[in-house]
């Protein structure tokens, strides 16, 4: 069998520069080999099970057609239906696509859902397109992938550039091209729709609130308060926001945000709702914040903090940053935002790192109480939907902090022994078919 070593360096012959699959393997790796994991089913998870890309032509407003390329990655289903978002970015390829749903079969698991995990998005940059374009752009790309997801076996959410709108959209497009009789019962195809529209009151804010949970329970294992605690976050979307606005309401203070306009600072606190009102109505961009200055895009990292939270793209955090950061918490709201050489970097300082996996795992809960609320005709209410969070949220990060405790090990290696032992056994007791 080739080892995965050997599969990761044939494909760095072909891409010298370090992508996020190199991550999400080298941190597989390291847990495979910490539980022993059974060497078939080492094969098995090493490997994609399905790799679906689409190139779709779409209608210009000034009547010109242009080709768009599109991906979804299916990583493995031993658990139930894929699961995971789909991203309209530049950046969106078969790699990062293959890592992010490999990082979703991981979460899935950990959290406990019936789940998979897959990935998907299409490559280009949505603020070149009007509202018209890009809602051409998702339905056609729905239609394209139109066999390949269902809502018993993949199931798309929102990620980076893309949110209920687009959900909204696709689910109609995916209802509208179903005989009659299945249309109406096929809504949960995606999560994180509209509240009006077969979503989930609180999806909006599932990821952001488990990012605050997933702090706020780090700082009770440690007997610690949030109130004045000072924290960075990059990105200010729907992750970075929701966090910051938690931990403000429970008194910890925000002073750096970098978004892809550029980078602000106040050490005397930053105000989370103004900053939200005030991007809301500047393209989405924090720069020119008049309540903070400006700041270079290099010292964001360098700002003086108790807490970082990376919470835009991945790759963020390497061994070129890794020995500035100030913090002494990673909470990582993003995928994959701290890579092997910048991890092991932060870990000799002797900074806690709280992994994607978990941090970010609200939005997969959140969806699939969205998806479970669709199945049964139920509508849930905002406070219900938050307890059952919390209570799914406080769960997995017990279960990752006591492994990580017994064990003297990291908590991303915890909980990757978590996820991967629960695949490993439901794989060992249904056998392989034929
Ligand atoms: P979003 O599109 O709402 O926000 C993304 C933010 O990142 C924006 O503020 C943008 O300006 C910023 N950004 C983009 N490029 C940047 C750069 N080069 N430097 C600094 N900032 C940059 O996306 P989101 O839904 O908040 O997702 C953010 C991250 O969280 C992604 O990694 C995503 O995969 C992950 N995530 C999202 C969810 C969810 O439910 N939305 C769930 C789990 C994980």
């Amino acid at each position: 069998m080739a080892t995965l070593t050997a599969e990761i360096k044939k494909r760095s012959k072909k891409a010298p520069v370090r992508g996020m699959m190199d991550n999400v393997m080298e941190q597989f790796e390291t847990a495979a080999n910490k539980i022993n994991l059974h060497p078939n089913i080492k094969k098995i998870l090493s490997i994609t099970n399905n790799e679906i890309i689409v190139n779709f032509p779409v209608k210009m407003d000034n009547g010109d057609v242009e080709i768009f390329t599109g991906y979804r990655v299916q990583h493995n289903n031993a658990l139930g239906p894929y699961k995971g978002g789909l991203r309209y970015h530049p950046t969106v390829d078969i790699d990062a696509a293959r890592a992010l749903a490999m990082w979703m079969t991981w979460k899935t698991s950990l959290a406990g859902l019936p789940y998979g995990g897959g990935k998907g998005g299409i490559k280009l940059d949505p603020s070149k397109y009007s509202q018209g374009e890009l809602e051409r752009i998702t339905r056609r790309f729905t239609f394209a992938l139109a066999d390949n997801i269902g809502p018993e076996h993949d199931i798309p959410a929102p990620d980076v550039n893309t949110n209920s709108q687009t959900m909204a959209w696709m689910a109609d497009t995916y209802m509208s091209t179903r005989p009659p009789a299945e249309r109406t019962a096929n809504q949960h195809v995606v999560t994180g729709k509209p509240a009006g529209s077969g979503g989930l009151e609180g999806r909006d804010r599932a990821t952001g609130y488990g990012v605050y949970l997933s702090i706020k329970f780090w700082a009770e294992k440690n007997n610690e308060s949030l109130k004045d605690k000072r924290f960075i976050v990059q990105g200010f979307g729907n992750v970075g926001y929701w966090a910051a606005h938690f931990l403000e309401q429970d008194g910890a203070k925000l002073v750096a945000v970098q978004d892809a306009s550029g980078s602000i600072r106040n050490s005397s606190g930053i105000h989370v709702e103004d900053l939200f009102n005030y991007s809301k109505a500047n393209n989405g961009h924090v720069s020119g914040f008049p309540e903070a200055f400006d700041l270079d895009n290099e010292k964001f990292f360098r700002t003086e903090c108790d807490i970082c939270i990376p919470a835009a793209l991945g790759n963020q955090i390497t061994k070129d940053n890794a020995k500035i950061i100030q913090a002494r918490l990673i909470a990582e709201g993003a995928n994959g935002p701290t890579n092997v050489e910048g991890e092991k970097i932060l870990l000799e300082r002797g900074i806690t790192i709280i992994p994607d996996i978990l941090c970010n795992s609200g939005g997969v809960v959140g969806s699939y109480f969205e998806w479970l609320q669709n199945r049964s005709g139920e509508l849930w209410q905002l406070d219900e939907v938050m307890a059952k969070l919390h209570k799914k949220l406080k769960e997995s990060f017990d279960k990752v902090y006591d492994y990580a405790t017994v064990e003297g090990i990291d908590m991303r290696t915890a909980a990757y022994c978590i996820a991967i032992q629960r695949i490993e056994k439901a794989y060992i007791q249904r056998g392989i078919f034929p």
